[in-house]
């Protein structure tokens, strides 16, 4: 039989007892007569609690020690998960993020895998053994810890997949798969039987944390079966694999929301080549993400260029505008981080038109004024108050009729 990569979440390990629980589930699928991967996150809420702890005794702390004391979240979790397989009398190692061969870039806090030396794990399993790789680590080629962004142990597990050939790379969580919209803002919602990686992609970009888009990225770029599923019941959950998006019925698959945008504008800017270049270059060079953009039109020769960030990027971003407004004689910036942006992603609506108006319908029956649009073949972002944010995402769940009669199951 083949090889099993199995991830779970913080919250599917965040004690003794659930720690014990995923041991027997990751023992059974080695029973089975698969070779298995494990996967695992910090315990619980670990991860914040380490982020608390470092700006208790630093307003700034570098992020190359936020690496290094993050990254320790995940060996707590490793360590115990294999000592609960020994207990049961299986053979298991654990191994870090450097151990198993993950090679990343020098970007801390958001590194990207470049390369997994698959060397070890395969030792490890041809010996028989279960292996249990901490999630959400690697190292530069100088052996710096790094980690990989919030919710990174699921691009661990899929990259982990890709470089194996495994034949599904399962992410257990605390829902029963990828529902149509967040099942704790809507529980009677739609749980999606399989979704295309392109839409998967979309809706964890746009903030259906459910999985982290890298890991969507991996898996598609290596044709990896992803199967997202609770570890507190063996029910089916989603399957996230390629799909004939010609085939597709459903116009809207999803809706996706997100409170992490932050909306920058930089005011007057002279309407002359360079000026957007300049502005997104310097962003770029400091791993800032943008996302939305919009030019206005010119008036008096210059107009205004607003887009979105994400939120631990604000100070940085704000202080580097700053100083590109003045360089380039622009009148100034402005920074809002009271904002939403709320999603619809269906990959049917490249042939049905007219979607993004059944959208803006429906927020405008809700009275939802929109600040900034996007659109791309396969989804309409809209950018709104923070405060209207829930009741978007209920009005389009409706609209879209993506609710179901069942509530879904979601764990404490
Ligand atoms: P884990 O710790 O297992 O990685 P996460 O908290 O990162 O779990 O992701 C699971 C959570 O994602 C769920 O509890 C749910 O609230 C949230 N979520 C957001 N959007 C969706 C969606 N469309 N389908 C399922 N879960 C979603
Ligand atoms: N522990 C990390 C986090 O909380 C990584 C993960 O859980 O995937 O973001
Ligand atoms: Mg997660």
């Amino acid at each position: 039989m083949g090889i099993i990569v199995q991830k779970f979440g913080g919250s599917s390990v965040a004690d003794a007892e659930r720690i014990k629980r995923v041991a027997k589930r990751v023992v059974e699928t080695k029973k089975l007569g698969h070779k298995v991967v494990a996967v695992v996150s910090a315990m619980g809420d670990n991860t914040d609690h380490l982020i608390s702890l470092a700006r208790q005794v630093s307003d700034a702390p570098s992020e190359r020690e936020m690496d290094m004391l993050l990254a320790t979240g995940e060996q707590v979790s490793i360590a115990l998960l294999a000592m609960a397989i020994q207990s049961m009398g299986e053979a298991v190692i654990s191994l870090t993020g450097p151990q198993a061969g993950i090679k990343t870039n020098n970007t801390h806090s958001k590194a990207k895998i470049l390369d997994i030396s698959s060397e070890r794990l395969h030792q490890e399993l041809d010996q028989g053994k279960i292996v249990i790789v901490a999630g959400f680590q690697g190292a530069t080629i100088n052996d710096e810890i790094t980690t990989l962004g919030r919710g990174g142990s699921d691009t661990t597990a899929a990259a982990i997949a890709a470089a194996l050939k495994a034949d599904v790379c399962e992410i257990f969580t605390d829902v029963d798969g990828v529902y149509a919209t967040d099942p704790r803002v809507v529980p009677n919602i739609k749980k999606l039987d399989t979704v295309s990686f392109d839409e998967m992609l979309e809706l964890a970009s746009l903030g259906a944390k459910v999985l982290q888009p890298r890991a969507v990225e991996f898996a598609k770029l290596y044709n990896v079966k992803l199967h997202v599923r609770s570890s507190f019941n063996y029910n089916q959950g989603t399957i996230v694999q390629e799909v004939n998006h010609m085939e597709k019925e459903i116009v809207v698959s999803g809706v996706a929301h997100d409170f992490n945008a932050v909306k920058m504008a930089v005011f007057g800017v002279p309407d002359k080549p360079g000026m957007a270049c300049k502005i997104f270059k310097t962003l770029a060079e400091h791993a800032i993400n943008v996302d939305m953009i919009v030019q206005s039109a010119k008036v008096n020769g210059v107009n205004d260029i607003a887009f979105t960030i994400e939120k631990q990027d604000m100070e940085k971003a704000k202080t580097l505008l700053e100083k590109i407004s003045r360089e380039i004689n622009a009148r100034g910036i402005s920074c809002t981080d009271n904002i939403a942006k709320v999603s619809i992603v269906g990959a049917g609506m490249i042939t049905n038109p007219g979607v993004a108006a059944d959208m803006f319908e429906a927020l405008a029956e809700a009275n939802i004024n929109l600040e900034m649009i996007s659109t791309s073949e396969i989804k309409v972002s809209v950018i709104i108050e923070a405060n209207d944010c829930i009741k978007a995402v209920k009005k389009l769940v409706e609209k879209f009729n993506l609710q179901d009669s069942d509530v879904a199951t979601v764990a404490g």
